[in-house]
Order: structure tokens, then C-alpha cells, then sequence
């Protein structure tokens, strides 16, 4: 008995001296061993294409020449009657084998072409489907001021959150050792000898933007602002912010009140009025904090305005002269108002949101609720 099963089943089973059932399963039994062999064989070649599997696949299943086609036409066609259905099953169930064991080595060959190529993904495979998101409430507040400005005229411009304390202070006419540095406690970038800190509000863009423009100058700057202030219900050590500068030869107190009373009505109603209290900050002179009447109770008194029908909206005035100074704007020609709105007090005022957390703990059962 030969062992290359090409030879073997060019013979009858007759020719072989097969005779028995038994015999057959055994002869069959070897077989499968042989094939088991060639394909470990393939494998261990490390080819690793197709076209290995494939000629893998023609020495067995071959239609014309392959090992099954050989057994059928030698094997079974002239078998004798009483041992065709054995050597029938013996045959289905070899080449059930057979194909099993070629798609596990399809695949096992197909994914390491897939990780050569870095394409283990079935392309034609539908995607998946994600929910989309929708703007964050401070996205949608931020959105909604800037164009409540930019319809009457102003440009939005941002700037760098690290600031160096020229832009974020003495520019600002907070010289060092001032007073309202105090609130203004901020994070200073390790390293850098207090050369850099994280800024406390946005008006260094109005340095900035100062520098480079010639007036006149219109513009708002929104963006993220930092101070060391520990986390509460009303605080975070980061806010958002949006600032405003207005300069030009002709503008007036008028300009200003007129400005923040479209501003007052444009976002919390067109009832709503506006009134300024007498209030300091270095650099604008005067100063003024601004109140609208309460956009709940309409000025009635409630417990969002703590009875008081006023709440406060930002701070605001005219530029401090001496800020011109810095920016090597001419003091006796030029005018100018500026106000520093703090965005998520807005945003909580308006949307009757009452802890600062929950701007930022990304909860969907929170952010959805603004849609
Ligand atoms: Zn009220």
C-alpha cells in the first residue's frame, strides 16, 4: 500500500484488496490524516496568499484530478453493491472535512493580509450609526450673543488663553500690587518665573486687538477664563466669558446705554429695561454695573430676583483714558466703552439653571433638556 494518496486511490478498492467496511473507514481514516498534514504543511510555509490555499484546494476537490473526484470515480463507481453506501458516507464526510478545514485556513490566510495591509474592517459592511449631538447650552448662549452683537456692527476676535501678566494686568491699567489683583488670583504656568498665567478675563484681546488696529474698533471676544476660585454652586476655576470693545472719535455715554439697553432686550425680552449702578474697575472710568429688570416676574419681584424685580447682568463702562496710554491710542481724540459679561451666569439666569456643575458634568439627562 502506497502512502501518496494520489497513487493510492488511482486504484480500485478491489485492486487495493479493500473488502470490508472496516477497512474502508480505515483507508478513509488516513486520508483525512493525509489531508490534515498537507494543510498544516501550507500553513507552516507561511505563504500566507490565496493562491496557496487555492492549489491547497485543487490537489482535494480538484473537479478533474483532485484526491475526491479520483475516489469517487475508483472508489465508489466500481465498488460492490454491499460496500457503495459505506464508502458513500465515508466520502461525504471527508469532504465535509476537507471544506471546513480550506475556509478556516481562507480565513486564518485572509486576516493576516488584512493586518499587513491594516485593513481589518469589512468595508461593505453597513456602518454604525451614531447619535449625533447637539450644541452645549454655553455653545447656544455664546452663539446667541455673539449675534446679538455682530448685527449691530461688531466683529468677533479671539485670543490665547496663556497671557502674560503685561496683557492680562498692567495693560489694563492693573499695575502690580493693585488691589483688584486680589480677586483676580489666578494660575501661573509652572516654569516660567510668573512670566505666563492663564487668563483671568478676555480683555487682553482688547490690548491686543488695540495694538494691531487703528480705530475705529468694534469687536467681542468670547472665550475661556480662569481664576482660582474653589468649585461651588456658583463657582469654577473656569469660566467662559465674552468681552466687548467699542473705540471711535464720536462715542459717547449715549452709545454705551444705548448698546447694553438692545443688548438687554435683544436676549431677555423687549420689556425689559435697563438701569446702571455707579460700580469701579481700572480700566473703564466710570464704571457701571449693569441690571435689567427680571425677565421672570417682569420687575414684580420674585425668587430668581430675590424680590429685589433687578438682577445683575454684567459690568461695563467707559475705556480708561490711561488704557490708551498702552496702546499708543491718542487719549484726546478717541472714546470708547468696553463690558466683560460672564456667559454662564447668563446662560444659568436665563435657562433657570441653579448650579455651575452642571454646565460641565456632561449628563445627557441635563444637556438634553436643551436640545
Ligand atoms: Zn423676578
Amino acid at each position: 500500500m502506497t502512502t501518496n494518496p494520489r497513487e493510492q486511490t488511482k486504484q480500485t478498492l478491489t485492486q487495493l484488496g479493500i473488502q470490508s467496511p472496516g477497512a474502508i473507514a480505515q483507508e478513509f481514516a488516513e486520508l483525512r490524516g493525509q489531508f490534515d498534514q498537507d494543510k498544516v504543511n501550507f500553513i507552516n510555509i507561511g505563504v500566507g496568499d490565496r493562491n496557496q490555499s487555492d492549489a491547497l484546494r485543487l490537489y482535494w476537490l480538484g473537479r478533474k484530478a483532485g484526491i475526491l473526484s479520483q475516489i469517487t470515480n475508483n472508489w465508489l463507481k466500481t465498488a460492490p453493491p454491499e460496500l457503495k453506501p459505506t464508502v458513500g458516507q465515508e466520502l461525504n464526510k471527508l469532504k465535509a472535512h476537507i471544506e471546513l478545514a480550506l475556509e478556516e485556513t481562507l480565513n486564518y490566510f485572509k486576516e493576516r493580509v488584512d493586518l499587513q495591509l491594516g485593513v481589518a474592517e469589512d468595508l461593505s459592511l453597513p456602518g454604525i450609526e451614531r447619535a449625533y449631538g447637539t450644541r452645549h447650552l454655553i455653545r447656544q448662549t455664546f452663539e446667541e450673543l455673539q449675534r446679538i452683537f455682530t448685527a449691530i456692527g461688531f466683529s468677533v476676535v479671539q485670543g490665547p488663553e496663556i497671557e502674560t501678566p503685561y496683557y492680562n494686568f498692567e495693560a489694563l491699567n492693573i499695575p502690580e500690587h493693585h488691589p483688584a489683583r486680589d480677586n483676580m488670583d489666578t494660575f501661573y504656568i509652572e516654569g516660567a518665573r510668573n512670566s505666563h498665567l492663564l487668563r483671568t478675563h478676555t480683555s487682553p484681546m482688547q490690548i491686543r486687538t488695540m495694538e494691531k488696529e487703528k480705530p475705529p474698533v468694534r469687536i467681542v471676544v468670547p472665550g475661556k477664563v480662569y481664576r482660582r476660585d474653589n468649585p461651588d454652586a456658583t463657582h469654577g476655576y473656569m469660566f467662559h466669558q465674552i468681552e466687548g470693545l467699542a473705540v471711535d472719535t464720536d462715542i459717547t455715554f449715549c452709545d454705551f446705554k444705548g448698546t447694553v439697553e438692545y443688548f438687554a432686550r435683544e436676549f431677555l425680552g423687549p420689556k425689559t429695561k435697563t438701569r446702571l449702578r455707579p460700580s469701579y474697575f481700572p480700566f473703564t472710568e466710570p464704571s457701571a454695573e449693569v441690571d435689567a429688570t427680571c425677565h421672570v416676574c417682569g420687575g414684580k419681584g420674585c425668587r430668581v430676583c430675590k424680590f429685589s424685580g433687578w438682577i445683575e447682568l454684567f459690568g461695563a463702562g467707559m475705556v480708561n483714558p490711561a488704557v490708551y496710554g498702552f496702546v499708543k491710542y491718542d487719549p484726546e481724540r478717541l472714546s470708547g466703552f468696553a463690558f466683560g459679561m460672564g456667559v454662564d451666569r447668563l446662560a444659568m439666569m436665563k435657562y433657570g439653571v441653579t448650579e455651575v456643575p452642571l454646565l460641565f458634568q456632561n449628563d445627557l439627562r441635563f444637556l438634553q433638556q436643551f436640545p
